[in-house]
């Protein structure tokens, strides 16, 4: 369950003494780009964590599914090429940014490993999720039962509709699952949530350590940043939702 504190939403499958985390709205007014475009929202979102910038480790976000291992001293850096985040060390804190794309937040308790994902329908394709879960495992020794996972707003089947190539794409990577692909009037509707909830769990992670929060962006576009929702009103948006976690000093 997602509950509404201090401006950010939170996982109550997340939430422990041992870590904080955060899933950001659009009242943060969180730059699409850097953390660093507009340093004074930056400074106050951080602030809500008690954290500084140098702190911080962002992501370039390119559709992909290459992981990044980091450590204390990557505190402040920027990776490109990178659409996930893990590590162990605390004292820093992984970034998301997103709009329609599902921010996901990692957490295993027992090895104490924190972890950050963007994953769009490209990402889906290439199971960067199941990809989070097994580098938790090859680097961290990590037990896929151990491991919660938070998917936090993110467009959904309800308002996510998609091309005819974009369907095949994924009725010949995953069949024809009516779970995934739905078909309304006339338009294929895209059920993302699902889908990577499906790979978290072929990858071993228990149902019940799943919080699947159920916003949608677009739908809930008045509290969240959505592609979709600005493209249909046709308003320029600069914002993007900020996701974070990080692992108690
Ligand atoms: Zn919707």
């Amino acid at each position: 369950m997602f509950v509404k504190n201090n401006s950010t939403y939170q996982s109550t499958v997340l939430q422990s003494e041992e870590t904080f985390h955060g899933f950001g709205m659009r009242n943060n007014r969180m730059s699409k780009k850097s953390m660093w475009v507009r340093p004074e929202a930056a400074l106050s979102f951080l602030q809500k964590f008690g954290c500084t910038r140098e702190q911080v480790v962002e992501m370039e976000q390119v559709h992909a599914d290459r992981i990044q291992t980091v450590t204390k001293k990557d505190g402040g850096s920027y990776f490109s090429g990178i659409d996930g985040l893990l590590t162990s060390d605390r004292g820093i804190l992984l970034v998301v940014r997103s709009l329609d794309c599902a921010p996901l937040l990692f957490f295993d308790p027992v090895k104490k490993v924190i972890g950050a994902a963007h994953v769009g329908w490209k990402g889906a394709l290439l199971n960067l999720a199941g990809s989070m879960i097994r580098t938790m495992i090859s680097e961290f020794r990590c037990d896929p039962k151990s491991i919660l996972v938070a998917i936090g707003p993110m467009i959904r089947a309800c308002c996510y509709t998609i091309p005819q190539e974009r369907k095949e794409l994924f009725v010949s990577k995953f069949g024809d699952n009516i779970r995934y692909i739905a078909h309304k009037k006339g338009e294929w509707y895209l059920n993302l949530p699902v889908v990577i909830y499906d790979e978290l769990i072929n990858s071993g992670v228990v149902p019940e350590h799943i919080d699947e929060c159920s916003f949608c962006t677009k739908t809930m576009s008045d509290e969240f940043y959505s592609h979709r929702a600005e493209k249909d009103q046709q308003t320029q948006q600069e914002g993007a939702n900020y996701s974070i976690i990080g692992i108690e000093e």
